[in-house]
């Protein structure tokens, strides 16, 4: 028996990195997913795997939200999980942001996640249930340099409370997961700075870089019942990283 049997799960940002392991991991427990994604040449591989669909999501767009949910909805009966997980970074310094810059970060990251939440939460809260985790970040926590990217991840920590409090007394729970640095194509500019890589190493108390199935796995007990009175809460993932 899986831990998401019957379930049916949103994932975007699901063609690459964490995203991608959270749609293996999800669909492995019996969830049938919904790997959704602006890159549609990545989603092409990930709709050849059991019980994963490929749906081409830009998170940027109201219409492209309020199509999917209602796709999803119509085809698979309901919508149980979603994640907010697709995002884009930046490592611009302060005086090289421009609005273009804030709006470009701010739209995909932040809008993102609110206008998934906007259109996914009626379909839960309709079968009195569901679960939706968003994908912050560390940066969101202490002040990292990611400036602009900071900024949007702190709206994400804000809005899943929001989202908590007008969600919960229809039975939907929103939580939110703070990943560290985790290895995937987003940080892989890191692993070729040895130097860099080191350093990042030294300063993490548990020695390590994260890897997408430690976020995945948090993500997993979130979208499942095991978390059922867990809502509007906050998972550090970083091994100490910000505890420091
Ligand atoms: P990634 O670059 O490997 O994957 C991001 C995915 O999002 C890609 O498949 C990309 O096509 C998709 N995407 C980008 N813009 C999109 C849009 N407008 N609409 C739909 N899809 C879009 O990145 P990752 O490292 O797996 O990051 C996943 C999430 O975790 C992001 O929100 C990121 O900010 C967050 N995060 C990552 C780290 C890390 O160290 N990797 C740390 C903290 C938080």
């Amino acid at each position: 028996m899986g831990r998401l049997d019957n379930k049916v799960a949103i994932i975007t940002g699901g063609a690459s990195g964490i995203g991608e392991k959270m749609v293996d991991l999800f669909a492995q427990e019996g969830a049938i997913v919904i790997a959704a994604d602006i890159n549609e040449a990545a989603l092409e591989k990930a709709s050849q795997k059991q019980n994963v669909h490929g749906m081409k999501l830009n998170v940027a767009s109201d219409e492209d939200w309020a199509a999917l949910a209602q796709e999803v909805n119509e085809r698979f009966g309901k919508i149980d999980i979603l994640v907010n997980n697709a995002g884009i970074s930046s490592e611009k310094p302060f005086k090289e942001i421009n609005a273009e810059d804030w709006q470009k970060m701010l739209t995909i990251n932040g809008f993102g996640p609110f206008a998934g939440i906007k259109h996914v939460a009626p379909y839960m809260a309709a079968n009195k249930q569901g679960s939706i985790i968003n994908i912050s970040s560390y940066t969101a926590l202490i002040g990292q340099g990611f400036n602009h990217y900071s900024a949007s991840k702190g709206a994400v920590r804000a809005l899943s409370k929001a989202a908590a409090t007008n969600f919960g007394r229809q039975g939907v729970r929103v939580n939110a997961l703070f990943p560290g640095i985790i290895e995937t194509p987003m940080t892989q500019t890191l692993s070729t700075s040895k130097e860099l890589l080191g350093q990042l190493i030294q300063a993490t108390p548990l020695q390590r870089l994260g890897q997408p199935n430690d976020i995945a796995q948090a993500a997993l007990f979130l979208a499942s019942d095991d978390s059922s009175y867990i809502t509007g809460s906050e998972l550090v993932i970083d091994g100490g990283f910000s505890a420091q």
